[in-house]
């Protein structure tokens, strides 16, 4: 059984919603009306040392990422961070490693304005944080089942780089010292998106943060919304240095780690995405559109290019991990 068939089996089918719960579990965030205007989203995430970062990374990173993961499902439902809970399993206390870890922390939710409002503390054997996140919007999120047929495929930032910087850590390649330290810099410090994707939340349909690989996460887009794709392989923005090494499209198709958004929108929206983007500093590329045929389809030069798409699950037998 894998991490999806588990979800579908055991959680949804107890997915059931009331006047106040208007999505539950099934997208990247569950959405509670509290009135006309005011709408909650929350989403919940844990990260496991030696399954979602190196135990020895450092704490200032550890706390980055795992704000980051977290704030990049409110991002996905075009709302705004506004308090979160934090759990946490720590081996021991150690002072100088939870100073440097909460004065990153502490400085990531100042800059947002975003208050720990609780959470739980336990001793455990390995370091696991969990958090939970409430953002607030006027409107629903930014579901999953929202793509339109005719809709463009647009994502954020670049792709591909943190499953390099991976790779590079598991001694399956050997990157240039400077590529690898754009690459790392990526799957360490992801950049928040939640400015850009809260402006241009009225100008999207559908949306989902890249965590487990492009077309896997596009895929659950499509799968929601009953339709295809078509997505073009050059399209896909990366780095050209990247583009030499054998991995180079696994990468970008389903490394997973990007925590960058891809979401689809109507064509006549397009220029004002780009100029919300622009004026955002955010890189935007389109890289298809959504088809009626319910498959996705990948090209590359104008030609159909065959592809497996092999995104991140959590019980797979061959995943590797950290
Ligand atoms: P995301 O990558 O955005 O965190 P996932 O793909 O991990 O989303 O999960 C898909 C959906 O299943 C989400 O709506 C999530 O809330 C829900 N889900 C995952 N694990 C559990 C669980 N243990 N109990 C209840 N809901 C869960
Ligand atoms: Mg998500």
């Amino acid at each position: 059984m894998n991490e999806f068939e588990f979800i579908n089996q055991y959680l949804k089918p107890s997915n059931e919603r009331d006047d106040t719960l208007l999505l539950g579990i099934g997208d990247d965030a569950a959405t509670l009306k509290l009135n006309t205007h005011q709408f909650w989203h929350i989403s919940t995430d844990m990260l496991i040392a030696d399954r979602h970062f190196f135990s020895n990374e450092s704490p200032e990173n550890i706390a980055y990422k795992s704000l980051a993961v977290n704030f990049s499902d409110m991002a996905a439902m075009g709302a705004w961070p506004k308090w979160l809970l934090l759990s946490v399993a720590f081996p021991q206390l150690d002072k100088d490693w939870l100073d440097i870890f909460f004065n990153t922390f502490n400085q990531v939710l100042a800059s947002y304005h975003v208050k720990l409002i609780g959470g739980d503390t336990t001793q455990g054997p390995i370091t696991t944080l969990n958090i939970t996140i409430i953002g607030e919007s006027d409107r629903l999120g930014l579901q999953r089942n929202d793509a339109q047929i005719g809709d463009d495929i647009w994502v954020t930032g670049q792709i591909g780089l943190a499953a390099a910087a991976l790779y590079h850590h598991w001694d399956k390649i050997n990157l240039h010292e400077d590529e690898f330290k754009i690459c790392e810099q990526a799957r360490v410090h992801p950049t928040i998106r939640v400015d850009f994707m809260f402006q241009a939340r009225n100008l999207i349909h559908a949306a989902q943060d890249i965590s487990d690989g492009l077309l896997q996460d596009l895929g659950h887009i499509l799968t929601a919304s009953q339709v295809g794709a078509k997505v073009n392989l050059e399209t896909i923005p990366s780095i050209q240095a990247l583009k030499k090494y054998e991995y180079y499209n696994d990468w970008v198709l389903n490394g997973g780690d990007d925590y960058e958004i891809i979401f689809t929108a109507p064509k006549n929206n397009q220029e004002k995405l780009v100029s919300l983007a622009r004026e955002a500093s955010v890189p935007l590329h389109k890289i298809g559109e959504v088809t009626k045929n319910t498959e996705c389809i990948l090209m590359c030069n104008d030609k159909i290019v065959s592809y497996s798409k092999k995104g991140f699950d959590h019980f797979e037998e061959e995943t590797t991990v950290y």
